[in-house]
């Protein structure tokens, strides 16, 4: 019965009805032409989002660094209620909010006016320029742009004053790439701006973590200071996107994390560079290599026992440091864990998808843990994935179905199809799971449908363990028949 009107005595229980999601036996097949993402015109369930998200989220990583938004506002409200809903924490985010006049005529004077707002009325230390799809398409000359907002602030406070304002312009045509590619260019545009000539070594290593989330920046520098090696981390979210709330606070809020911009300047001064994440801060590894001489060191990031063995392995190569005890405790304490847990994990299918190098490394944990990765994807298209994926593949024999800039939409039908124990992913991956009537393991930044996530690691022989007993507690969680949990 349809309900058109409320009784005031409310609904009675016979008189509800609850859609439920169908469920994979009344599941209709779908048109197999349009089900490859290759062959559709548009993205369905995108493992994805927008460029300037990931310049965004590296500006926040500077201390007193504010991203301006070269666009319209929902380019900027959009990321900004994102980093909300995943971190709980505000992020100041500024806007030169494009309507019709600016699409027709240019943003400059948006541009200009909004970026001596922002410093009058903030006082940022830097200003990253994000721009996006609709600056970009108009053709928005944006260093001399940069130049007039930098005339109109000398006018109005000063050569001395003005020149405490850095600014650095990031490039980010949404329709160019992911949020994956916009970290990167972010890495690059920050060196190429920023940092100074070689002059005095620092006996620093400069870590570019990537898209990780606080969690796993700690354990990064856990792992530098038990090794007692300085370093340089750019960008550092731990202390914006998990900071301390320790009132009173000042107007404008600063959160008191975030790397220092004379850390960045001296970067050119440092032993090496460690790119943790080949895609997310590689481009400005190779450039300072470039530019300035320090080698670079690029990937894997940190996940699993092996790639977080060949870290330590970079740092001391990097600093002449070995590896003291604590780590190698460490280390056994995660392989004596992976012991104890491989009648859980051992041949469990599962599926893994996300951005390429969390994904690639998440699919070497698993085949560490005895798992049977079945079907991975990555949401952002990448030149190296598929290699990655095979290599490990051919070290573990399994062949899992390589999905390389793909949806999700292509991933569920794929997964629909074979049998699948557990799907490790981001929270985009919920609706998958429920129909497929399999857990979901939550990793990567997209997590806003469980608070803590972004406090735990997963990087490092700690976060090893924090991850497994997640993986391990779901298969037990799980109403599996005993001999998929007990195993074989
Ligand atoms: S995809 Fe383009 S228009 Fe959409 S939010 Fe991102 S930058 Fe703005």
């Amino acid at each position: 019965m349809k309900l058109t009107t409320i009784p005031i005595e409310g609904i009675p229980y016979d008189r509800l009805k609850i859609d439920k999601i169908p469920l994979s036996d009344q599941y209709i097949e779908r048109d197999p032409q349009l089900v490859p993402a290759a062959n559709r015109a548009v993205v369905i369930n995108p493992c994805r989002t927008c460029m300037p998200l990931g310049a965004m989220f590296a500006t926040l990583g500077v201390h007193r660094g504010i991203p301006f938004v070269q666009g319209a506002q929902g380019c900027t409200t959009y990321v900004r209620y994102t980093f909300c809903r995943i971190f709980k924490e505000p992020a100041a985010i500024a806007t030169a909010s494009f309507h019709e006049d600016a699409a027709v005529f240019g943003g400059m004077k948006n541009f200009v006016e909004g970026i001596r707002n922002l410093v009058v009325r903030y006082w940022p230390g830097l200003i990253g320029v994000v721009t996006t799809c609709s600056s970009e398409i108009i053709g928005d000359d944006m260093v001399s742009f940069i130049k007039m907002a930098r005339q109109k602030l000398v006018k109005e406070l000063g050569e001395e004053k003005a020149a405490q304002v850095k600014i650095v312009l990031i490039n980010t045509p949404s329709f160019a790439g992911s949020h994956v590619v916009g970290y990167d260019r972010a890495s690059k545009a920050f060196i190429e701006t920023l940092v100074h000539q070689k002059t005095k070594p620092n006996n620093k290593i400069n870590i570019i973590p990537g898209m990780l989330n606080p969690g796993d920046i700690r354990e990064i520098k856990h792992l530098l200071e038990v090794m007692g090696v300085e370093s340089i981390i750019l960008f550092d979210i731990s202390d914006v996107f998990d900071a301390p709330l320790r009132p009173p606070q000042k107007i404008p809020y600063y959160p008191k994390g975030g790397t220092r911009i004379e850390e960045i300047e001296d970067m050119a001064n440092s032993l090496g560079t460690i790119a943790l994440c080949p895609h997310e801060g590689g481009l400005g590894a190779q450039y300072l290599e470039r530019k300035s001489g320090v080698r670079a060191i690029i990937g894997p990031p940190p996940i699993g026992v092996r790639n977080t063995d060949l870290f330590l392995q970079h740092v001391s190569e990097l600093t002449g440091k070995s590896m003291p005890e604590e780590l190698l405790d460490e280390r056994g304490r995660l392989l004596d864990f992976m012991a104890d847990t491989f009648h859980h994990t051992m041949m469990k299918k599962v599926a893994i998808f996300g951005d390429p190098d969390i994904v690639v490394g998440v699919t070497r944990f698993a085949c560490e843990l005895g798992m049977d990765p079945v079907a991975v994807l990555s949401g952002t298209p990448s030149k190296t994935f598929t290699g990655d994926i095979e290599e490990i593949a051919a070290e573990y024999n399994c062949s899992p179905k390589i999905f390389n800039g793909s949806d999700l939409f292509e991933f569920e039908e794929y997964l629909k199809k074979i049998n699948v124990d557990l799907i490790i992913g981001n929270c985009k991956g919920i609706d998958i799971a429920r129909e497929l009537e399999v857990p979901l393991i939550r990793v990567g930044l997209m997590v806003w449908d469980r608070v803590g996530y972004q406090k735990r690691p997963v990087v490092g022989y700690r976060g090893g363990e924090f991850l497994l007993a997640e993986i391990a507690n779901a298969i037990l969680d799980y109403k599996y028949p005993d001999d998929r949990t007990q195993q074989l």
